[in-house]
């Protein structure tokens, strides 16, 4: 846990959110800034910095499959998303608390910016 990073206050209830899923290992909520008509993130409950620096194979493992598990929720799994992890400066990572995007209910493009 680290005091000052919003995600982990996040999870620990001080910032308001809207939650979307929950499972021990982590949490989805709604991104507020969204990018697109389906934009939740989903953050480990355990502060790691990012995927550059993640060593357990449960978390990462929970964080993604309550990711496919929101897509479903929210209706886009037929349809497809974007799951992104960005890492680090380069990465486009301006959290600094591991977490998934995911991005539906529009066509994505490739490349990325
Ligand atoms: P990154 O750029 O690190 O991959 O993504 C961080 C994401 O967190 C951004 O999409 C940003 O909109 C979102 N975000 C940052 N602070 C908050 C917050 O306090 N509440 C919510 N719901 N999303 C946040
Ligand atoms: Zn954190």
């Amino acid at each position: 846990m680290s005091d000052s990073c919003i995600f982990c206050r996040i999870v620990r209830g001080e910032i308001p959110v809207a939650i979307v899923a929950e499972s021990d290992l982590a949490l989805a909520f709604r991104d507020r800034d969204p990018q697109a008509p389906i934009h939740e993130l989903v953050v480990t409950r355990r502060h790691v910095t990012s995927l550059a620096d993640a060593e357990n194979e449960a978390e990462l493992g929970a964080m993604l499959l309550l990711a496919a598990q929101v897509a479903r929720a929210d209706g886009i799994s037929k349809s497809g998303y974007r799951t992104v992890l960005n890492t680090g400066g380069d990465g486009g990572q301006s959290v600094a608390h591991l977490h998934a995007h995911v991005l539906g209910g529009r066509a994505m493009h490739w490349p990325p910016g």
